[in-house]
């Protein structure tokens, strides 16, 4: 990557000695959140992407018993040969949830089943391909190990372990291990409670036809979208027109219902002043600069008790700065410790260019290579209102704040998106 301008492109206007850098902003940001307190308990299948508010342990062995991971011959590992062939007698079949309540003697073995229960005196399976059998006798050669084809009790969980630390974001295979250990509830932290409105006089809402000079309204559907992935409680208050006093009255309404409220638009310079202005009478609300490209202005703060962010208006800007800052501090309220982005190292296809000054957040599609690895290629058009770019992304390409050019096949930061597989 290459820190030199490129002829003819000037970083005066890239480059804002007051703006602050992402790291910073959303440092900021993460000492300011706190985690949510209230807790519920609820059934493990409503726990799915919930965070869990209290340690784990598990009060059995996970698997219970001794039991057979093929179907074969239970057997004792002191009746293996050392050298030619052993014949045992079959003396039972254990079937899986089916135990035999028998002790297996020498010379005698058991037909037994995948999850089967092992059998007193065995503790060694042959699966079934490696011997033969005539009437009730099989026949098996010297070649296995004392011990094979058997899990042990609690060789996945055992009794006592500490299975899942507080905070922990349950997934499907969370699911399943609570299931496996019999925990039929889950005690997880409470939803968050998130209020968001689009701000400005040229939107139009879906459904409605488009006046002269109005656009449609894209932006709540954009964050539904992305909260919904979050799997908070949404409070969408539609579109706010730049007034006065609608716009106070939605920021009082918003702020006594949720723990969040995010609006789009209003924050860039030269926006109607009252939007600023309420917020400054109504909390405490930064408004911030920041070295990234898109999604320069942020504002932050509090309302009351309810975390304030305000996004800027471009489509794209607003899908960035989400993933940037709201993303990870509603990951943090909602119990998480780990919450920043986390990034691929991957070559790049094409030449990407920037102007230095600041972080810049290019949408880039993910690809398998022809040796079947994984290389970055741009989505083409970058604009901060081509939100078509983000819809063809599956990954944000980071490039670092003073970087100018990068060439064909060096190495890039890669942002993947949720559900990018
Ligand atoms: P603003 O941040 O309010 O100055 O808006 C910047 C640009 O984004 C303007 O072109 C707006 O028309 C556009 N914009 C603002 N809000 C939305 C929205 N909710 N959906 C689509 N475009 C928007
Ligand atoms: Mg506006």
């Amino acid at each position: 990557m290459q820190n030199k301008t490129s002829p003819g492109s000037t970083c005066c206007d890239e480059f804002d000695p007051n703006a602050l850098n992402v790291e910073q902003a959303r440092k900021k940001i993460l000492e300011t959140v706190k985690s949510v307190v209230d807790v519920e308990t609820i059934p493990i299948r409503e726990a799915l992407n919930r965070v869990l508010a209290e340690s784990v342990k598990s009060t059995i062995n996970v698997p219970p018993h001794i039991n057979s991971a093929m179907d074969g011959y239970a057997i004792s590992g002191m009746d293996i040969p050392t050298t030619g062939e052993n014949k045992l007698s079959v003396v039972g079949t254990v079937m899986a949830g089916r135990p035999l309540d028998i002790t297996i003697a020498a010379g005698e073995c058991v037909r037994i089943m995948t999850g089967g229960k092992i059998p007193a005196g065995t503790d060694t399976v042959i699966m079934q391909e490696h011997v033969q059998r005539e009437a009730e006798i099989i026949t098996l050669s010297a070649s296995h190990a004392v011990g094979q084809n058997v899990r042990q009790a609690g060789e996945d969980l055992a009794k006592g372990d500490t299975v899942f630390q507080p905070g922990r974001r349950l997934t499907p295979a969370d699911i399943g291990m609570l299931a496996s250990m019999g925990n039929a509830k889950a005690t997880v932290f409470r939803k968050i409670k998130v209020a968001f409105f689009s701000t400005g006089d040229e939107l139009c809402s879906v459904g409605q036809p488009l006046g002269d000079g109005q656009i449609y309204d894209s932006n709540r559907y954009t964050l539904d979208g992305m909260l919904r992935r979050l799997d908070v409680e949404l409070i969408d208050m539609g579109v706010i027109p730049d007034n006065r006093e609608l716009i106070e009255a939605a920021f009082a309404e918003a702020t006594e219902k949720a723990d969040v409220l995010i609006t789009t638009g209003g924050v860039s310079v030269g926006e109607a002043d009252f939007v600023k202005e309420t917020l400054e009478k109504l909390g405490q609300v930064g408004f911030w600069k920041i070295a990234m490209k898109p999604g320069r202005p942020l504002a932050f703060g509090q309302i009351e008790g309810c975390q304030f962010f305000g996004l800027p208006g471009n489509p794209v800007s607003a899908m960035v700065t989400f993933y940037q800052f709201v993303q990870p501090a509603i990951l943090r309220m909602m119990g998480i410790e780990d919450v920043a982005p986390k990034f691929l190292l991957l070559k790049t296809k094409d030449s990407l260019k920037k102007r230095p000054g600041r972080l810049e957040f290019q949408r880039g599609m993910i690809e398998t290579d022809e040796n079947g690895g994984m290389v970055v290629s741009s989505v083409g058009a970058q604009g901060s209102g081509i939100l078509s770019s983000m819809s063809k992304a599956n990954c944000f390409i980071e490039l670092p704040l003073e970087c100018s050019v990068v060439e064909v096949g060096e190495y890039v930061k890669v942002q993947p998106f949720a559900g990018m597989i």
